[in-house]
């Protein structure tokens, strides 16, 4: 299967209602140009080095996501052209984002992420937080930084109910936020494997790599 014919497939099974960011990671060029002239103009990249050389190497038009943990003292390589970070997990990065969206003279689109899934690895705000920070003054203050909405990734597991719990979790937690307060539209979930249920969940935006790629050769630090 080619990677037009990957997409081309994928782009009838989602809703219209539904983004779709081309997870291209790891993937060379000419396979982000393949689904660049297939139509596809939003990428999302999980190292900051990666997403900067590729943005400097391919087409102006590309929305260039970050969807992978933050080091913070790189933010500002990405600052001046990232059109939203998902992976929003720390105050300390929400500074920094901010501040280096200020000096860009820019208001940076971002998505908190939620800790949904059981597991250690995954970062993440739990709710409480989230709460906290979105009713305190110090939000309000942050004038170069937007948040839209909310991310998650599930238990990586094949139990699907686990996965399902997960993601309605997300979403009930989602409308609770979005209130005529704090107006958000994004809820980033769903990955190759799970895009189906997170869709039916009501995910507005699903994050695919290797069902459009292929597979990734094998990287510790994903
Ligand atoms: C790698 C990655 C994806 C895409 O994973 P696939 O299983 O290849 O679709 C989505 N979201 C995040 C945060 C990732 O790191």
């Amino acid at each position: 299967m080619s990677i037009k014919n990957n997409l081309e497939k994928i782009y009838l099974k989602i809703p219209s209602k539904v983004t779709l960011v081309a997870v291209s990671k790891t993937k060379p060029l000419g396979d982000i140009l393949e689904a660049y002239n297939s139509g596809q103009r939003i990428f999302g990249e999980n190292k900051i080095q990666e997403l900067v050389e590729k943005h400097g190497r391919l087409p102006k038009d590309i929305e260039w996501h970050m969807i992978g943990h933050v080091q913070r003292n790189k933010v500002k390589y990405m600052a001046p052209f990232v059109s939203l970070i998902h992976s929003i997990d720390s105050l300390k990065l929400i500074r920094e984002v901010n501040k280096q969206g200020k000096i860009n003279n820019r208001i940076i689109n971002c998505l908190l992420q939620i800790k949904i899934a059981t597991e250690q690895s995954k970062f993440g705000f739990t709710e409480n937080e989230v709460f906290e920070f979105l009713n305190s003054e110090e939000c309000k203050s942050l004038e170069n930084i937007k948040i839209v909405g909310l991310m998650g990734m599930a238990t990586f597991t094949s139990d699907q109910k686990i996965i399902n719990q997960e993601f309605r979790l997300l979403k009930t937690f989602f409308d609770k936020v979005n209130t005529s307060k704090n107006q958000i539209n994004i809820l980033s979930m769903g990955m190759s494997d799970d895009y189906e249920i997170a869709i039916r969940e009501g995910s507005t935006m699903i994050r695919l790599g290797s069902s459009i790629f292929g597979k990734r050769a094998y990287l510790k630090q994903e």
